[in-house]
């Protein structure tokens, strides 16, 4: 096993520099766990390490996870591709939604999400360098995407996402994260509903320097934390993975 509690350590450091230099208190930086791929017994260390926020890309992979740990408090986020034929079971056992790109998706996570609990979290995900591959909204049509997921009752909108193509180090890689940044600010000023978004969800283990400086209030790592991702097992790939 990786050595989790020094990997957080590291962690907690490089979060603590970087806020330092963009004149921001650390606190202010959620670490989200990304335990894709990742076994239990790695995820039971990091909470005994002292994290609870775990983030999971691939439905079934995370049902399963869900229920083996369910005598752990955690926060589930849930930060993959969505079809729209599992937004029921997102809506009934997660905490948070980073990938919305779509309002009929919005619409149903709205609709599915149990009345016993609290509206779920959503961030919206841009496809900030608008690459022909990558899943998310277009940057010109978030506002209006966000106008309308604002007024699903069940559903609290957070703020915005994004995965930046990858970059050299340096400048280069600051700027998708500061025009996410931007964006977010943008559409706090459209109205009053919209001026309440508190999120930027954005940076990886390889970049999340540069989203702190830029502003990222949630940072999500996988590697860093875990160690390598061990290979997809055939059941995952067939159930979550064909489709897409
Ligand atoms: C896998 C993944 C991460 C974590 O990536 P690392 O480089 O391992 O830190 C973060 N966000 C999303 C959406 C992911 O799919």
């Amino acid at each position: 096993m990786p050595n989790i509690t020094d990997n957080i350590n590291h962690i907690l450091q490089r979060v603590t520099e970087s806020a330092r230099q963009a004149g921001r208190k650390g606190d202010d930086i959620t670490v989200l766990a990304v335990s894709k791929q990742q076994p239990v017994d790695r995820i039971r260390q990091a909470w005994e390490d002292g994290l609870y926020r775990f983030g999971e890309n691939y439905l079934q992979e995370a049902l399963g996870k869900i229920e083996t740990l369910s005598d752990l408090a955690i926060e589930w986020h849930f930060i993959g591709p969505i079809q729209s034929n599992k937004t029921a079971a997102i809506a009934e056992h997660f905490a948070w939604v980073h990938s919305v790109d779509r309002l009929k998706i919005a619409r149903r996570l709205s609709e599915q999400r149990p009345p016993h609990l609290p509206p779920l979290n959503i961030c919206l995900q841009v496809n900030i360098d608008r690459e022909a591959s990558k899943t998310g909204v277009a940057p010109d049509e978030t506002a209006a995407l966000a106008e309308a997921v604002a007024t699903l009752p069940n559903l609290h909108l957070r703020g915005l996402m994004a995965i930046p193509r990858p970059r050299p180090p340096g400048d280069e890689r600051r700027e998708p994260f500061f025009r996410l940044a931007r964006l977010l600010d943008n559409l706090r000023n459209r109205s009053p509903e919209l001026s309440r978004l508190d999120t930027l969800s954005m940076g990886m283990s390889g970049d999340m320097e540069d989203a702190i400086l830029a502003g990222a209030t949630i940072i999500r790592v996988g590697t860093a934390l875990f160690g390598p991702r061990p290979p997809l097992r055939a059941t995952e790939r067939t159930t979550d993975h064909q489709a897409r």
